[in-house]
């Protein structure tokens, strides 16, 4: 096992990764930015390092930075967590050529799934089954007309480069795609740098479900159940469950069984999530996440494994271990993550933070790094907690996270804890009868 892990991140997934380290022994270093100094994952780890001023370029996407500050405290590895470096392949290639391990993937994998169109390629070859669409990326608009033509309207435009929702436009006619092939070029070269775009079918009314899957180096592949991730807004998660009321333990077993035969064929390794959209009885592919997710610890609390161990087992090179049939799902787990943002309007609400007290009991769980006196930076993403809570049955989870919700207090910052308060009784949720666009829909009623 290894002796030092370095953290290459900060919040919340910082301080997950410390906890796993801790509890296995493993010494752990923190890097962060002059406007973390203060922050959880600083005060707790081993040791720290600074790396940068606060703008993230020129600290958690420092990569000599980072190198630099694993050299000096003698790691061993490097955890990425999740956004920053975590799916840059450069960084990943760096890591290992500097002699430490890279807690994920291979470049070459990460790579390969970080363009779409790639991604999308390799799934199909892997059968996987994917949604309509361009070959590859479309050069003109009359390009893009044919294609239409050829899938039917209406139709997705998607960046080849993309993420968080970037660069993804909708067409339902001739005319709207010349706009949003435009449109959808210059947004994608603006976020990525790279204009290139290419074309699906537009799904009316799909849910979003992710696998989860882990992978050793010895060709053992495992699938640890679905996450309804449907509750989005701007392509954004905000809350998300395990399992998905939408499946039966058939549909479970059988796109899990597909999702482990892709990966093994890939031969993948450490942990990755298959994101699919589920409609009408169907999944499709859209993407591969080739890291942990912020969403993953509804999948701990419905398994008991855990998933930063897990992965910093099999980087070792250590077999996994126990086989499909060795894991047991038990209960029911939502995640909600809580922003410092309006919760009517989601303008980001960043600021010192008051009186802070955190929900608890049994099945209650609250990864965050606040405390009382903390000060939210502006310069990064605006998520400062997650909660996290497991019951025998849905309606117990419910009942719990109804509870928890109420108990939990944020002073000094906006949060969007009254927002889901509200999601938690409305009659389509409890229903588990939602969508993708379900979210955007309520909101738009609550401020018209
Ligand atoms: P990104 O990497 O930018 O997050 P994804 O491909 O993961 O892009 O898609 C993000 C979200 O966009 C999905 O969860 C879904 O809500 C929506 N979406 C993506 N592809 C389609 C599609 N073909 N039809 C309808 N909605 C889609």
């Amino acid at each position: 096992m290894f002796d030092k892990v370095l953290i290459a991140n900060r919040g919340e997934i910082a301080l997950r990764i410390h906890r796993a380290c801790r509890e296995m022994g493993i010494r752990t270093v923190a890097v962060h930015s002059t406007a973390d100094a203060e922050a959880m994952h600083v005060r707790l780890a081993d040791e720290s390092v600074c790396i940068g001023p606060a703008p993230a370029r020129d600290s958690y996407l420092n990569k000599a930075a980072i190198l630099s500050a694993a050299t000096i405290t003698n790691a061993d590895a490097i955890h990425p967590g999740y956004g920053f470096l975590s799916e840059n392949a450069d960084f990943a290639s760096m890591v290992e050529e500097h002699g430490f391990t890279f807690i994920g993937p291979s470049p070459d994998h990460i790579r390969m799934m970080g363009d779409k169109i790639t991604a999308k390629q390799a799934a199909k070859q892997a059968g996987l089954p994917v949604v309509p669409g361009s070959e590859g990326s479309i050069a003109s608009e009359d390009e893009a007309l044919t294609v239409a033509e050829g899938i039917g309207y209406p139709v997705l435009i998607k960046a080849t480069a993309g993420g968080g929702g970037k660069g993804m436009k909708v067409a339902d006619s001739p005319e709207a795609l010349r706009e949003a092939f435009r449109l959808a070029r210059s947004e994608a070269k603006a976020a990525f740098g790279n204009p290139d775009v290419y074309m699906e079918k537009y799904l009316g009314r799909p849910r979003h479900i992710e696998i989860q899957i882990l992978a050793d180096n010895h060709g053992n592949v495992v699938h640890l159940g679905e996450r309804d991730c449907s509750l989005q807004r701007k392509h954004q998660k905000l809350l998300e469950e395990a399992p998905s009321p939408a499946l039966n333990a058939d549909q479970r077993a059988r796109i899990g069984r597909i999702a482990c035969e892709a990966i093994a064929k890939l031969g993948y390794r450490n942990a990755g999530t298959l994101e699919f959209l589920y409609e009408n009885g169907e999944f499709y592919f859209i993407e591969m996440n080739t890291r942990l997710q912020v969403e993953h610890p509804v999948t701990e609390m419905i398994s008991g494994i855990d998933l930063v161990r897990e992965q910093l087992r099999v980087a070792t090179g250590a077999p996994l271990g126990y086989g499909q049939a060795d894991i047991r799902f038990s209960g029911h787990a939502v995640e909600c993550r809580i922003n410092a943002e309006n919760p009517e309007t989601f303008a980001p609400s960043p600021g010192r933070i008051g009186g802070y007290h955190a929900p608890g009991g049994l099945g209650v769980r609250v990864d965050s790094g606040l405390y009382a006196g903390y000060r939210v930076p502006s310069h990064y993403d605006s998520m400062i907690a997650k909660l996290i809570v497991h019951g025998t049955s849905r309606n117990e989870c419910l009942m719990r996270l109804r509870r928890a919700l109420g108990e939990f207090v944020v002073e000094g910052v906006q949060t969007t804890i009254p927002l889901h308060a509200r999601i938690v009784n409305e009659p389509d949720f409890i229903n588990g009868d939602y969508d993708i666009h379900w979210l955007e829909k309520f909101v738009a009623q609550r401020t018209e």
